[in-house]
């Protein structure tokens, strides 16, 4: 579903993903993990191009990423993104939010779209918030919202990005409920995250990354009861 072939990227003299060979298949759920500054958000600004790179093949469903225009719209929309901010529109309910984008850029009808986001929004546990603006929710709910949001859109992959790390400890179980059930269901997904009970849980591989590339991959019990680097062993040292 996803390929990185040879993927480099430098912020001016900084080499921040060297080498990335990476193949995700349909359905996989894959945990990026590595200290901060390793490039992991780099690589998923990469695979929905935000990020371009300068060396190398990214490709989506066996087609390579889109240049501009249009198309590019619609590769956003494959390839839907959960940040560590919610970044929902302020100024728009909780139900626009989420019908925006298929209506905007998938064509649907307003009531299909809305039906369709409210079918979404109840399935994060959210149903009852829809006609609410996101400040009125908690963290947790605006980042289930932003969950709905992306899902709305019929993604091929979910790219999450430390999707839990700005929220209070007592939200992040109800919004990794919601990844937990992603997966379930068979959604293709990358995950950075340090939550290891996640990773266990979810994920089929853990990549760890440290300086721009990938260290080490394996299942998340080999990866967390046996790493092989010292810089893996290092990192979870600090971390566990
Ligand atoms: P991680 O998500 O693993 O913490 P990032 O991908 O955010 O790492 O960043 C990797 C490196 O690239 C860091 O050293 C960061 O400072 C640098 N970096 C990220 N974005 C930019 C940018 N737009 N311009 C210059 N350097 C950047
Ligand atoms: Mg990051």
């Amino acid at each position: 579903m996803v390929e990185l072939d040879h993927v480099n990227k430098w912020f001016g003299d900084l080499h921040v993903l060297q080498d990335i060979n990476l193949s995700i298949k349909q359905g996989e759920v894959v945990v990026v993990i590595g200290p901060s500054g390793s490039g992991k958000s780099t690589l998923c600004r990469a695979i929905n191009r935000l990020e371009t790179i300068n060396d190398g093949h990214i490709s989506l469903d066996g087609q390579p990423l889109p240049e501009e225009g249009k198309q590019l719209a619609q590769l956003r929309a494959e390839v839907g993104m959960v940040f560590q901010s919610f970044n929902l529109f302020a100024h728009k309910t909780i139900l626009e939010n989420v019908t925006l984008g298929p209506i905007r850029v998938r064509k649907q009808k307003k009531e299909d779209a809305e039906r369709r986001a409210k079918e979404l929004l109840d399935r994060v546990g959210v149903g009852q918030q829809a006609n609410k603006y996101p400040a009125q929710l908690s963290g947790g709910q605006q980042q289930r919202v932003a969950i709905a949001r992306a899902l709305a859109m019929d993604p091929k992959v979910m790219l999450f990005d430390e999707p839990t790390s700005a929220l209070d400890p007592e939200m992040i179980k109800e919004v990794l409920d919601v990844m937990v059930d992603l997966a379930e269901r068979g959604m293709t997904m990358v995950v950075v995250t340090h939550e290891m009970g996640f990773a266990r849980t979810a994920a089929n591989r853990v990549v760890f990354m440290a300086e721009g590339q990938i260290v080490e991959e394996n299942t998340p019990e080999e990866f967390f009861t046996n790493p092989q680097s010292d810089r893996a062993k290092d990192f979870l040292g600090k971390i566990l």
